[in-house]
């Protein structure tokens, strides 16, 4: 493994038998890994990671703000992800029961208190997510108990830094990050899967890997949806 560093920026550079180019910042520090075919030099490397620069600066600063993301005051007008669709966040003062409300497929209206803090709105969203995933888990998990032969005894949404699911395996127990409630639902089922494949092994090895992709033959291309970014590396002249 070498290293190039733009701007300050370090930037793990990987050399596979891949076709494609692979970039990703990761949790929880937002450590950069380029991987790229074994034939790619250092300065078409370097040259293909300047030309993602903002892209790579914009996803380390998520991992760098306090939240985990870029600073929301939750006011009308700023976007916001739920199932992987980018809303409006429409804020409408209340005297009656606050919600949240989709809205002619454009926007998340959020009915509040008059005088409402940040917090407070921050905190409705966030239940109103959490409520989503605890109504949608279920499914999944019914579904893949009869697929995998398994059973999960209870699971949990929780806010997590640095994993998007975790399994506890004696007690078969999965929590769910609810920040993939603004992701697309393949990348939550994704996650279940995932979870409810430790359950047959703990570890990420092959044999692991190979339960993913008996169950889920296109896991890896969720996998980098959720954590990067693929080019194909034919596009980019080298
Ligand atoms: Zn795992």
């Amino acid at each position: 493994m070498s290293k190039i560093t733009i701007q300050n920026i370090d930037i793990e550079l990987i050399r596979k038998k891949i076709k494609n180019i692979h970039l990703s910042v990761y949790p929880p520090d937002g450590r950069v890994r380029l991987a790229v075919p074994q034939h790619m030099d250092d300065e078409a490397a370097r040259v293909f990671a300047f030309s993602k620069l903002s892209w790579i600066k914009k996803q380390k600063k998520k991992y760098t703000t306090q939240e985990g993301q870029s600073i929301r005051e939750f006011v009308s007008g700023e976007s916001h992800y739920f199932m992987g669709t980018g809303y409006l966040l429409n804020v409408i003062e209340t005297k009656g029961k606050q919600r949240v409300e989709l809205r002619n497929n454009k926007y998340i209206d959020l009915y509040v208190r008059p005088g409402s803090t940040v917090e407070k709105r921050e905190k409705l969203l966030s239940e109103w997510y959490r409520q989503n995933l605890k109504d949608m888990i279920p499914s999944y998990i019914q579904k893949w108990e009869k697929i995998m032969g398994v059973t999960v005894d209870e699971f949990g949404v929780k806010l997590m830094k640095t994993r998007w699911g975790t399994c506890n395996v004696r007690d078969k127990r999965i929590w769910i990050n609810l920040e993939l409630a603004k992701k697309a639902p393949r990348c939550l089922e994704y996650i279940v899967v995932h979870e409810m494949a430790h359950l047959l092994e703990k570890r990420h090895n092959r044999v692991f890997k190979d339960y993913m992709t008996k169950f889920l033959p296109n896991w890896k291309n969720i996998k980098d949806e959720l954590n990067g970014l693929t080019f194909e590396s034919s596009k980019w002249s080298y």
